[in-house]
């Protein structure tokens, strides 16, 4: 079992992104070299500041806005300083977020060397859809054919670990489009899909057309009814789901994932990144120039923006959340043991939850079952109310 005190993640953000997409509220931006070049100097100061929180990393996890927009020259400087703060050879899962477009038949040797130079064993690749029109309307800067040529320059140079981001959900798709997507996905090799349906959030361009009217949502009936054939199709062709909106071939869930899902500790560096150290969360400011100067003028405790000290029942709140994402849920020895309290007790509507055949007990977990796990929201409320 896992030592609970231990930091065993590391999330690096990446904020730069070459075109903005149009559902998108990550903290990512379009920068110049200069900027690119301050902002990854920063970084490196960054985690030489924390490396201490390193000695027992088993996973990182560079993410954005998109790692790969990056020069390689930036990318081999990030990563050889990292390398000289982390035994990379011990690193169990390092993950890195692609774009289709970013990966072609003139750079794969370029990348392949990197990955294998520096451990890089997961790829996570911003697909979204193999549909040429709800791309468009994504207004992602790839096509079908772009992203079918990543998968496979993946695959022909033996890069298997490879992840597909997918997006359902939106007023116009149509579940035999959803389908077509799921089977070239499975086609070209795709070890892990994470499918999440679309949220219209604040300040993206398809809320600014939702609320002019230009746009509709889809509705929720519809939703859940594809989320459930998606489910259904994934499972059917070995893709296990094991947690809410991700799928997996066996031997490739996410271990990073799967530490945040289990309430574990992980630390980050970069705008806007969290950490969860000593029950204390963190998130760094999200202001690129801020967080620039005041590296530069070593004020590292001023780049928090926000920090919060979790109470006992913040803490096994968290876990409750978190851990009934999972399809296998939470095992209860487990939470007795970690947080010296009995989740039936300590939440006492669960047991009418189970009487109503919306959770069960099955191995010693408690879990949503598997046809409301889409109401996982829904469910939380009722056990907290
Ligand atoms: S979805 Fe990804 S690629 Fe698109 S703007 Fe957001 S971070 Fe950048």
């Amino acid at each position: 079992m896992e030592d609970i005190n231990k930091i065993y993640g590391l999330y690096i953000h990446i904020p730069f992104c070459d075109h903005i997409c149009a559902y998108c509220d990550f903290t990512k931006m379009i920068a110049n070299d200069d900027k690119k070049e301050k902002y990854i100097s920063s970084l490196i100061k960054e985690a030489k500041y924390k490396a201490n929180n390193f000695k027992d990393l088993k996973s990182i996890y560079i993410g954005g806005g998109t790692p790969s927009s990056l020069s390689f020259d930036l990318l081999e400087r990030l990563l050889n300083e990292l390398s000289k703060l982390i035994n990379l050879s011990n690193i169990q899962e390092f993950t890195f977020e692609a774009n289709p477009n970013d990966i072609n038949d003139d750079n794969i040797d370029n990348w392949i060397d990197l990955f294998n130079k520096y451990h890089i064993n997961r790829i996570s690749l911003g697909i979204q859809s193999f549909n040429n029109k709800k791309l468009i309307f994504l207004r992602r800067n790839h096509n079908k054919k772009i992203a079918i040529h990543a998968l496979d320059l993946l695959h022909n140079h033996h890069f298997n670990n490879v992840n597909c981001d997918l997006i359902y959900g939106l007023y116009q798709d149509k579940y035999i489009n959803i389908l077509k997507d799921m089977k070239i996905a499975i086609k070209h090799h795709v070890k892990h899909i994470s499918y999440y349906s679309l949220i219209l959030e604040e300040k993206t361009i398809l809320y600014d057309l939702f609320k002019k009217g230009q746009i509709l949502e889809m509705d929720g009936d519809k939703e859940s009814k594809y989320y459930y054939k998606i489910v259904k199709f994934l499972s059917k062709h070995h893709f296990n789901q094991y947690e809410i909106s991700n799928f997996s071939k066996d031997g490739y869930q996410s271990y990073h994932n799967l530490l945040t899902w289990n309430n574990m500790h992980y630390a980050a560096i970069g705008i806007s990144a969290s950490s969860y150290i000593d029950n204390i969360r963190s998130t760094n400011t999200n202001k690129i120039n801020d967080y620039i100067n005041l590296i530069n003028e070593n004020r590292f405790d001023e780049i928090i923006k926000e920090k919060n000290v979790l109470s006992k029942d913040d803490i096994i709140y968290e876990a409750l959340i978190l851990g009934l994402r999972k399809k296998e849920g939470i095992n209860l020895n487990e939470f007795k043991e970690r947080y010296n309290e009995d989740l039936l007790v300590y939440y006492k509507n669960i047991n009418n939850l189970i009487k109503d055949n919306i959770l069960e007990i099955k191995d010693g977990n408690l879990r949503i079952l598997c046809d409301k796990i889409y109401l996982e929201n829904a469910i939380i409320n009722k056990i907290i109310d």
